[in-house]
Parts: C-alpha cells; structure tokens; sequence
C-alpha cells in the first residue's frame, strides 16, 4: 500500500485497537505497533468494567480477533519505534521487531512448549501473582496466538542448556538464531496510544505495599476476582489464602497529593474502587467492604447511579477520609486503618482482613524517549500534550500526529474509545486533505 492511504497506529490497547478498526474500516493501511508480544493492553487484565459490569475480555477479544484478521490491519506486536522524519502526508517510521525466538508465521499456539518448560518466572500478566514459563502465551486470549521466549530467564539464553522447547515443537517454530529485524514504513499520518502505567504504592511507605501481604493494588485485585486469574477467581488474601470478611478501598493513592505523588486526580479511581467493591460483594454477599474517598467524582453517565447501588444495593460503606497509616498485626496479617473521618471530624481505626490501594495513572516512563523521535511535546507530568485541550483534544504540536485515550492523561474506556474514533476522524483528513493537494 502506498503511503497516501497508510496509518501508523503506535500501542495496541483499547484505544489503539479503535482507531485501528475505525481506520481500516474506511479501506486504509494500517500499521499497529505494539511494544509487548500482545495486544490488548491494561483492559485486558480487567475482570469487568464499570458502570455496566460487562466481562472487560469478552468485550475486548472480538475486537482484537478483528484487528489481527483485518485484511487492512498489519500488527506488529513486541516491536518498537525506532526513528520517525517526515511530516503530515508522508512519514518515514522505522521499526524494530524484537526476536519473539518462535516464527510467528509457524507457531499454532498449541501450548505444547509451555507445558514442558522448566524455567519458572513470575507472571507479569498476573501482576506476579501467578507465574509462567520461560516460554509462555502473554494471556490466555493473547492476539496473536503465538508463544515468545523470555532470553533473560530461559535455560539455553543464560546456561547453554534445555532447548526442550525446540525439541517438543512438532511444527519446527522455535527459532534461538532470530535476530531483529528492521522494517521502514512510509504513513500519511500517526495516532499515539501508548496508554499509562500506575504509580508504586511503595513509595507511600506508611500503607505498608510490599511489607504487608494484605495490602494489594486495584490491579492486582482485578486479577484475583477473574476466573482465569490465579486464584481461578477466588478473592483470597495472598498471606493464607482465605477469603477475606472486610476488605477496605483507598483511593487517591499518590493522586490529588502533593511531594510524595501527582497532583491531578486520576479521574478512574471512584468508578473502578466501587466497581470493584461490587465485585467483592458478588464473591461474598456477606463481607463488610468499606471505600475510603476524598470526594467522590461520579461525573459520566449512569456513573452516580452506580455509587447508589453499590451503597443502597450492596452495602459498601463509603467514608470520607484520606487514611494515615496502616499497620499489621503480626499475628492474624490482619491490617489496621488509621484515619480521619473527616465528616464526623474525629480520628479513628478499622480493622479490616485486607486493604486495596487505588494508585495514580502515572505517564509510560517511554513517552520521553518517543516524545523526541516524535517531536511531540510532552505536558509538565510527562504524558502527550494536546495541541489546544478545549478545540483540538487530540492534535498535536506536530501536524499529522495525534494522540488518544490514557496515553494524553488518567481516563476510563469510554473515553478512551471516544478519543481513538476521534484521532482516526483526524488522521483521515489529512489523508484527504494530501490526496486533494496532490490531485492540484
Ligand atoms: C485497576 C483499574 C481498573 C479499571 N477499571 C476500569 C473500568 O471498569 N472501566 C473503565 O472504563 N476503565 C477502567 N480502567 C481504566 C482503563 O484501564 C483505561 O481507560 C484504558 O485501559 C485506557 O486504554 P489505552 O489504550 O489508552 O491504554 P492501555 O490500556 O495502557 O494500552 C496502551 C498500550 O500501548 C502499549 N505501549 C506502551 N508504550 C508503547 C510504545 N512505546 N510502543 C508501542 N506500544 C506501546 C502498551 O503495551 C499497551 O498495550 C481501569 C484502570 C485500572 C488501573
Ligand atoms: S512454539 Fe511450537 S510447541 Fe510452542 S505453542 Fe508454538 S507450535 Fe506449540
Ligand atoms: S530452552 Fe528455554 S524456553 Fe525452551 S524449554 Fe528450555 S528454558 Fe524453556
């Protein structure tokens, strides 16, 4: 395809994965360039989404199944940007693909090599919580199907030994000679969508991450309600493994906060804390689960109908205050909440089996390395500045390249999803509007 009718897109998660189809749809090219072996990006690590509690992979997988079979859609997965010159209309992007050591083009994803594996390693997947082999599918619905070999903890990479893999692979795919491979594309135009990362809750010593057991994030607590988690969907307390009688949220977890994290609010947290307590709700009807909040922004629609529900429906406790401190009992593992109840004005304590921290959206620590091959500013907490936020949401300070969903700041899906048909609309005029200069 020549580079008047082609699209780079530039991280395949819901919002890259929209502007794709919405693209490709209209009879373009499109390149989707993915930085990890699958596309699908943090939605698909999500149990259900809210207002509506829809299962997030049932609604994700047909669409990333569409992007991968799409005759106008050319995913690049576990590859990276290398150099991008040009401008609006004609582009010039090379790209690196990183040796996956499996020929995507032989690989049936059978999960042959992955059974027999003895190198285990933490699931990043599963937010470690679960593990994998040294070889391993990313997730269960990966896009696309095809196995990739971690060379920092495989056996052959780091002691010359094994190649079971190879040896068990009937159809001759793994490949330990795969080198990079260099690819140059030519794009009319490039929508970025490399999406946000959350802040280390570590760093907020006093709510004891990484100390206390039971204390878990948001994320990790989508993993651990999902049936194909690892727990098989049991929300367990990761000290014994119970099932926890209270579970208390906190919100604002490095948000909203000045010094120790970012100042902006990370515009999710309220929906996906009470959907989440939902959830806890629907595991164990009769668990105590209380949402620690500065205020509750329920600003979408059908959002305060939600936090409604889950008070008048479900009995999740909501209480106004930023908590203090966290501590552990040593004995039970069970966590003690210190806090300001800044309604009835008086400090208080809770005693609760389990605490899920609510972390800030923070930038991809690679927006800056992008950002310069891009030309593309940054704004002043390192996420993609829009060219004017109230006229040109998703325009950039380079004609030709545009941004959408949480890679521009802290969103939810629907949003997101708005911005990626957004962007594609955009990138579209240009194609047009180059194809009309060229016709002059
Ligand atoms: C715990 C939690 C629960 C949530 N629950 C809900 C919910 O119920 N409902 C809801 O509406 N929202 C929810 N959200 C918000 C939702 O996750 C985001 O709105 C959504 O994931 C944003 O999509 P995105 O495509 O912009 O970014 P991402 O999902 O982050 O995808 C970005 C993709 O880009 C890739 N990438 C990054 N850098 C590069 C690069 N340099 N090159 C190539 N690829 C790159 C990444 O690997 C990733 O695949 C929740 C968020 C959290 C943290
Ligand atoms: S590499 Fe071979 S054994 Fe492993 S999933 Fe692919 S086809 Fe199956
Ligand atoms: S060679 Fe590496 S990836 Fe293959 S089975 Fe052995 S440890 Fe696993």
């Amino acid at each position: 395809m020549k580079e008047k009718t082609s699209i780079l897109v530039i991280g395949g998660g819901v919002a890259g994965i929209q502007a794709s189809l919405d693209l490709a749809d209209r009879g373009l090219r499109v390149y989707l360039v993915e930085e990890t072996p699958s596309i699908g990006g943090r939605m698909a690590q999500l149990d259900k989404t809210f207002p509506t509690l829809d299962c997030s992979i049932c609604i994700l997988a047909p669409k990333m199944i569409e992007c991968y079979r799409h005759p106008n859609i050319t995913l690049l997965t576990y590859s990276e940007v290398e150099n991008v010159s040009g401008s609006a209309g004609s582009f010039t992007v090379r790209i690196v693909r990183k040796p996956r050591f499996v020929d995507e083009a032989k690989c049936t994803g059978c999960g042959t090599c992955t059974q027999k594996c003895p190198a285990i390693v933490p699931n990043e997947f599963e937010m470690l919580l679960g593990d994998r082999k040294a070889i391993y599918m990313p997730l269960p619905q990966a896009v696309p199907r095809i196995t990739t070999i971690d060379k920092d903890n495989c056996l052959y990479f780091t002691r010359g030994v094994c190649k079971i893999c190879q040896k068990l692979c009937q159809a001759e795919a793994v490949d330990f000679d795969q080198a990079p491979e260099k690819i140059t594309l030519n794009v009319a135009a490039i929508i970025v969508s490399t999406g946000f990362n959350l802040l280390d809750p570590s760093a907020i010593q006093e709510y004891g991450y990484g100390r206390y057991k039971n204390v878990v994030t948001s994320l990790e607590l989508e993993r651990l309600a999902n049936a194909s988690g690892p727990t098989g969907g049991h929300v367990t307390r990761p000290s014994d493994g119970n099932i926890p009688d209270n579970v208390a949220f906190i919100q604002c977890v490095g948000s909203r906060s000045l010094g120790r994290g970012v100042p902006y609010c990370s515009s999710a947290c309220c929906m996906y804390a009470t959907k989440e307590a939902i959830l806890i709700k629907e595991h164990k009807p009769k668990s105590e689960v209380f949402v620690f909040h500065l205020d509750l922004r329920a600003s979408g629609k059908g959002f305060q109908d939600f936090i409604n529900r889950a008070k008048e429906n479900w009995g999740v406790q909501y209480i106004r205050g930023r908590p203090g401190e966290i501590l552990e009992d040593p004995r039970t593992k069970d966590l003690v909440i210190q806090f300001e109840h800044t309604v009835g004005r008086e400090v208080r304590k809770l005693r609760v089996n389990m605490v899920v921290l609510c972390p800030a959206f923070i930038p991809q620590e690679s927006n800056k390395n992008l950002s310069k091959k891009l030309g593309v500013k940054l704004d002043e907490y390192g996420f993609f500045e829009a060219k004017d936020p109230p006229i040109a949401p998703v325009d950039t300070n380079v004609p030709g390249i545009f941004t959408c969903g949480c890679c521009q700041g802290p969103k939810d899906i629907p949003e997101s999803v708005t911005q990626a048909s957004g962007a594609a609309a955009r990138a579209i005029e240009v194609i047009t509007i180059t194809a009309h200069r060229r016709a002059q």
